[in-house]
């Protein structure tokens, strides 16, 4: 057996891994990667990437049937299902080389093509190989998570696994969970011309504000996609003619979806079966392994980031985790994560971003804060677009110090950059209104809001009265 003695050792080539592989490797660490699937893990492999690309394939068919509305008539577009596949694949493959085995051996890194596993403290097996190293990094990710549904078992299922590689015509898509992937692969399939049934047991895109999430789902409605919301009860059936049946009840009674095809989308579980964390003192619940605020497990030689250490399951979440731990063990530095100013975005049409405090969570620790909300109907760009629907809120300290924004509407993944940068920087509500805006912008919206945290104060009988004074001087 191969011995391999390095600094650092990264289990898994996905978002966090190769983060750190990288990293660590260009500062002058020796590391060793070992990754036992597709180089490049799930966001490049069957997450981000793919429903990104099928979204973007799903928006130029929609857009054609929104035409009449700007004075052009297009015909009811023709979809290719396997040709869509085709692009998919193809923006997977032109990504896959930041990822690859080429460019990271090109970085000095030993990357082993294996599933890892502890032997001892110090010592993990991969192949042939067990690899010695002054720390660890568990980068493992995590797996869809299928609950025990009766009668799953009898029907065929996609889960974000093997729906990219799905390249017929889909007739009619059952989504059960109403989360981010669901509501996004719901909308994709929609446009691409299927029906779409999607069925939640709890709040469809619950971990957002149900003002924003209202005009997400409205949306979704009316470009045909039916949602059974709060059912408590799930059954699936296989038809005689071959088709699935999907059975709940809800408030308004029992509901029933006949589709073509299944998807499971019910949320995520950590991978940490397999990698022997027993045997190096590690210690992990079903939601991952634990980690301090350094990012440390309970043996501490051994770092987890990304889905594997949780709390949030995003790509830019793994990379802000592999700065954390990069600092901890080549710079020694006490190195401490910082959710306070934590993005994430669902990529439907409108597009729903999140960043930092929400209203909710205000009422809930019971803090003082003025909410402040901009409809981009006000927006002249919104106008000019035909998409008006949507709005931004923002929450700050009633002195004005921005804590958390919430926004739905056209592009909102890119109108909330400003808002993560303020609060990360811990700005006030002035300097977002300060600033000049281009004009005719949808980013323009940020400025406004943030002006009319003043108004109420600006536009008061008080300031009448003082610029009556000033005038006569
Ligand atoms: C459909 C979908 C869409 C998504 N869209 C977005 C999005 O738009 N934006 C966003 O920020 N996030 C998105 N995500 C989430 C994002 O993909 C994950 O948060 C991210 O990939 C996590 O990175 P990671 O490094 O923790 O794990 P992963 O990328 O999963 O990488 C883990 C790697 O470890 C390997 N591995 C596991 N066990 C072992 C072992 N024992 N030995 C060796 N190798 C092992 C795996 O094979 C895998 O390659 C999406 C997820 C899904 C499913």
């Amino acid at each position: 057996m191969d011995m391999i003695k390095v600094d650092i050792c990264v289990i898994g080539a996905g978002s966090g891994g190769l983060s750190v592989a990288a990293g660590a490797s260009q500062m002058g660490a020796r590391v060793a990667l070992i990754e036992k699937g597709e180089m490049g893990g799930e966001c490049l492999n069957s997450g981000c990437v793919p429903s990104k690309a099928l979204l973007a394939a799903a928006h130029v068919a929609h857009s054609s049937r929104e035409s009449e509305q700007f004075g052009i008539q297009c015909a009811e577009p023709l979809v290719d299902w396997a040709a869509v596949n085709s692009h998919v694949h193809q923006v997977i493959a032109s990504i896959a080389p930041n990822d690859s085995q080429d460019r990271f051996e090109g970085l000095g890194v030993t990357v082993v093509r294996a599933a890892a596993s502890f032997v001892d403290k110090q010592t993990v097996q991969a192949g042939d190989a067990l690899i010695r190293a002054k720390y660890f990094v568990l980068a493992t990710g995590s797996s869809p998570f299928v609950p025990p549904i009766k009668g799953l078992n009898e029907v065929p299922y996609f889960t974000n696994e093997n729906i990219f590689s799905h390249r017929e015509p889909v007739e009619h898509l059952i989504v059960i969970g109403g989360g981010p992937i669901g509501i996004e692969m719901a909308q994709a399939h929609r446009r691409l011309g299927a029906r779409v049934t999607v069925m939640e047991m709890a709040r469809l895109l619950m971990k957002d504000d149900p003002e924003l999430t209202k005009v997400v789902i409205q949306r979704l409605q009316q470009e045909g996609v039916e949602f059974h919301e709060g059912g408590r009860y799930l059954r699936l059936e296989k038809t005689s003619d071959g088709k699935i049946a999907a059975y709940c009840n809800t408030d308004d009674g029992a509901q029933c979806a006949i589709g073509s095809h299944l998807l499971i989308a019910t949320g995520r579980r950590a991978n940490v079966n397999g990698l022997n964390l027993e045997a190096a003192g590690i210690r992990y619940s079903a939601h991952g392994v634990d980690v301090d605020a350094r990012l440390r497990s309970s043996n501490r030689k051994v770092f987890a980031i990304g889905d594997v250490a949780g709390p949030y399951q995003f790509t830019h979440m793994a990379a802000y985790q592999a700065g954390i731990v990069i600092r901890n063990m080549l710079f020694k530095l006490p190195a401490k994560v910082d959710y306070s100013a934590v993005p994430w975005v669902t990529y439907s049409d409108p597009e729903l971003a999140h960043v930092g405090l929400s209203e909710a969570d205000a009422i809930k620790a019971g803090q003082e804060v003025r909410v402040l909300r901009w409809s981009l109907a006000e927006n002249d760009r919104a106008q000019a677009e035909k998409r008006t629907e949507g709005l931004i809120k923002v929450i700050t300290s009633p002195k004005g110090l921005i804590l958390g924004a919430g926004i739905v509407g056209l592009h909102a993944g890119e109108l909330i950059q400003p808002w993560i940068l303020a609060i990360t920087q811990k700005m006030k509500i002035g300097a977002m209104a300060s600033m000049i805006a281009p004009y005719p912008t949808l980013a323009e919206a940020n400025k406004r809001i943030a002006g009319s945290f003043y108004t109420e104060k600006l536009f008061s009988s008080a300031t009448r009265s003082v610029v009556k004074l000033l005038l006569k001087i």
